[in-house]
């Protein structure tokens, strides 16, 4: 099996091979595999993470990578789980959308390539950008658990 590259944090950054994926991609709900896999939107103020204040990691749904630590998260009065920073670069992927007649930039998971959210340039310093994400599309790690590194 080929050496997968490391972020700087110790994770395994992918790509998972498609056989990994679906292995992971058959533990999802339907409302999951919509927002992760077909790039789908959950309902504002309906995502079970949205008011969560507990100290922590938020890592993806399908793989586990870390994608956000609580410290960053922030009420953008928007609906959705919102933060200035991920938790570290690397995890994240930057794609610009042009669907629905907007540009917007998309995130993804930079291990799986699933659909996490958009990143907007309004959020507050120092980074001013908004991280928006679907609840569905992360899984909540509360501080003390990790999240597996190999993503399992
Ligand atoms: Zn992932």
């Amino acid at each position: 099996m080929a050496t997968q590259p490391l972020s700087p944090s110790g994770y395994k950054l992918g790509p998972l091979s498609a056989a990994e994926r679906d292995r992971l991609a058959g533990r999802l709900s339907a409302e999951e595999r919509r927002v992760l896999l077909d790039h789908g939107t959950e309902p504002p103020f309906c995502g079970g993470l949205l008011d969560n204040k507990q100290a922590g990691v938020y890592g993806c749904r399908l793989c586990g990578l870390p994608l956000f630590r609580s410290t960053a998260k922030f009420e953008s009065g928007t609906g959705w789980p919102s933060f200035f920073e991920p938790f570290h670069p690397d995890h994240v992927r930057n794609i610009q959308d042009v669907s629905y007649g907007m540009v917007r930039t998309e995130i993804r998971c930079r291990r799986c390539d699933s659909h996490l959210g958009h990143v907007f340039p309004d959020g507050p310093p120092p980074s001013g950008q908004r991280y928006c994400l679907n609840s569905v599309a992360m899984e909540f790690f509360p501080a003390g658990s990790e999240p597996p590194r190999d993503g399992g």
